[in-house]
């Protein structure tokens, strides 16, 4: 376990440090122009600034990451991030505003969604998709939001979908789906998913051909109340599991999200359950890929 008291926390020096190490573990890179003949600048007004021998650009462990163009001090960036990539249910920026005692939920917001942006993992597509060969992947939708307080006068939001790929034992990748057809979903599934795994969905019509596209497609019949056929094999429940910390999430601590946002909130909890404690990711290793994933 990390604990607050660490000195990056609370000292921008040692946060700084803790950045620089983490972003260029096998020296410094000049983010200007790739070349690696930099070096740090003298001065105290200076500090954290590299000039670049190369390109004569200067640069800070900011330069071309979400930390860019941000006033908050370095050590509120790494405990906002330690905050986000440990809690499980996320954490809202009011209660960012409050921990990190920023000046504003302004603030607190952009912060939480740049760190969000730094959550986003398509690591998967490197290796051919989620899943593969002798692993299984359920693909099941969801509907979130829609409830919103002080909505008696007016009609609620609509609700709206999410489809998401979960590996078991492995990783999740979810996506906002505007219209939840065959169409629509089917490049979403075949990008994202190895096509050598098995596939477990419920009975919708968008699936039958999908499925005919992967090793086997087995299908639960929710409403037979059928939910685990062939021993322990056929189910969907780590979809359901998936899906239930996300609406925990979504209702209890951010209570609605706009429809341009979703997809933001989307890659925070994949990225919380795609390195989770139980798959061996503790809490300084996801809190340093949120800072690598800074960098694009
Ligand atoms: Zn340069």
């Amino acid at each position: 376990m990390t604990s607050l008291s660490e000195k990056r926390f609370h000292d921008e020096d040692a946060a700084r440090e803790h950045i620089e190490a983490s972003r260029w573990s096998n020296g410094v890179v000049c983010p200007l122009c790739s070349g690696t003949n930099a070096r740090r600048m003298e001065g105290k007004t200076q500090a954290g600034m590299f000039l670049c021998n190369e390109c004569r650009g200067k640069f800070t462990c900011r330069t071309g990451s979400v930390m860019e163009r941000s006033h908050v001090p370095l050590h509120k960036w790494l405990l906002a991030i330690h905050l986000m990539a440990s809690s499980k249910k996320g954490i809202s920026a009011h209660q960012l505003m409050r921990n990190l005692g920023l000046g504003s939920y302004r603030t607190a917001w952009f912060l939480a969604h740049r760190i969000r942006e730094a959550m986003r993992d398509d690591d998967h597509k490197e290796s051919g998709g989620i899943g593969g060969k002798n692993r299984v992947i359920e693909v099941d939708e969801t509907y979130v939001g829609g409830k919103a307080k002080n909505r008696a006068f007016r009609s609620p939001a609509p609700k709206k979908a999410v489809l998401t790929l979960v590996e078991r034992d492995g990783r999740a990748k979810s996506f906002y789906v505007a219209n939840v057809t065959s169409k629509q979903v089917r490049p979403l599934i075949v990008t994202n998913a190895n096509r050598a795994s098995a596939m477990m969905t419920d009975e919708s019509p968008i699936y039958p051909k999908i499925g005919g596209e992967f090793k086997s497609h087995y299908t639960v019949n929710h409403s037979a109340n059928e939910y685990v056929r062939l021993g322990s094999f056929i189910h969907t429940n780590t979809s359901e599991n998936f899906f239930s910390i996300l609406k925990r999430g979504i209702t209890g601590v951010y209570h609605s999200v706009s429809e341009a946002h979703l997809h933001r909130y989307l890659n925070e909890f994949d990225f919380r359950y795609s390195n989770r404690s139980g798959l061996g990711v503790e809490d300084a290793e996801r809190a340093s890929k949120v800072l690598k994933g800074g960098v694009r």
